[in-house]
């Protein structure tokens, strides 16, 4: 008798390994292994979320048209262009199962974020895989990649593991150069922490551009990370395919309440931008101070910092002594990044605290 096989392609995904909680020896330590925001929920969000848990037995709104207005109205964006999934991660695989099938190709970039290459497995597509330069987003190499088998590009921007960034321009020239017919998915899920001058202005190349979408995620700045919500914006055929295979009330009715809350409470996200970027450079200029023992930060964007190890303290080992210290971070080797750790920004105890450690497994390798 012969079981039930899976698709090829199904089995040569490597699953997707979540950041930790808690260390080896199952303490429950500080952790910045996710990207979460540290300052927690806005409370207007959270208030939101318990007054929205009375009616359990009841479906959510499947066309979440008030969390759909909320958004238009804060981005001036068309609601019956938005739309939203369980976390923006289903919304990269509605994008690749939407326009990608098997024996086409999806490009990213190396050291990109992992669900990408889990979505395009999924499918069946053959993920493309463009050179890095400096750990970012080399346009070029990108574009050389282009095939006519190409069908969807994802590029995440601030990218994450590395935080690195493209300008305004720069996406310009990374959509200018794609074919009409490929659809390119900009995954803004760190886009709230930059400056405002800063903007990439990819919702409005996704406002005017027919193979332009948008993603967003209610999951890091908003810090409503437990509850998956994302949303995209697009063209109107981009966004009507992707209806046609989401999943039906994919968004919890406290999750769309907490979120309309969040969008409207500025103050809670200018607060966070403002402790990250204080704490960012704080700690870029602090590993900079630990370079002679081999340490370097790629400069980031997000509220993370890629930090390579090129000296005697291998990334293994701090990520190690870390947990003993009691800091969980992320350690990529699976990524293809075994000589750096990504740390997010944590509150102030926890940013000075992981610098202390550092500096002391520094000192001692
Ligand atoms: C965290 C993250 C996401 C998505 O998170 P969701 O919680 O699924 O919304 C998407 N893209 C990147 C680059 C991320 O880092």
């Amino acid at each position: 008798m012969t079981a039930p096989q899976p698709k090829p392609w199904i089995q040569a995904i490597a699953p997707y390994v979540p950041g930790r909680a808690t260390t080896d020896d199952g303490r429950k330590v500080a952790k910045l292994s996710s990207n979460e925001n540290p300052l927690g929920t806005s409370p207007a969000a959270r208030a939101a979320f318990d007054g929205a848990t009375r009616s359990l037995e009841r479906y959510p709104d499947a066309s979440a048209a008030a969390l759909r207005e909320a958004i238009a109205a804060r981005y001036d964006l068309d609601p019956a262009r938005v739309i939203y999934g369980t976390g923006s991660d289903e919304l990269l695989h509605l994008a690749a199962g939407a326009y990608a099938g098997p024996g086409d190709e999806i490009i990213h970039v190396r050291y990109g974020f992992a669900v990408y290459e889990i979505a395009t497995r999924r499918v069946g597509a053959v993920p493309v895989i463009a050179p890095d330069r400096d750990h970012g987003t080399d346009i070029d190499a990108l574009l050389a990649c282009v095939s006519d088998k190409t069908r969807v590009v994802f590029v995440a921007n601030p990218n994450n593991p590395t935080g690195t960034f493209l300008s305004r321009a720069e996406v310009a020239r990374l959509h200018a150069g794609l074919p009409s017919d490929v659809l390119l998915v900009l995954d803004q899920a760190y886009a709230e922490y930059l400056d405002p001058d800063e903007d990439d202005a990819g919702l409005a190349l996704a406002m005017t551009e027919a193979n332009v979408l948008v993603t967003r995620t209610f999951s890091k700045i908003h810090g409503l990370a437990a509850e998956r919500i994302g949303w995209g914006y697009g063209p109107a055929p981009v966004i009507d395919a992707m209806h046609r295979i989401r999943a039906p009330f994919n968004v919890t009715a406290a999750g769309q309440a907490a979120a309309i809350a969040a969008l409207g409470d500025e103050g809670f996200v200018e607060a966070t931008r403002a402790h990250n970027r204080h704490w960012r450079d704080w700690f870029e200029r602090e590993i900079a101070a630990l370079g002679n023992a081999g340490l370097v930060a790629v400069p980031s964007k997000a509220n993370f910092v890629l930090v390579r190890f090129t000296g005697q303290l291998t990334a293994e080992a701090a990520y190690h002594g870390l947990m003993d210290a009691g800091y969980i971070v992320r350690w990529l080797p699976g990524q293809g990044l075994p000589d750096a750790l990504r740390i997010t920004i944590g509150t102030e105890k926890e940013t000075r605290g992981v610098i202390a450690a550092l500096r002391e497994l520094a000192g001692a390798a």
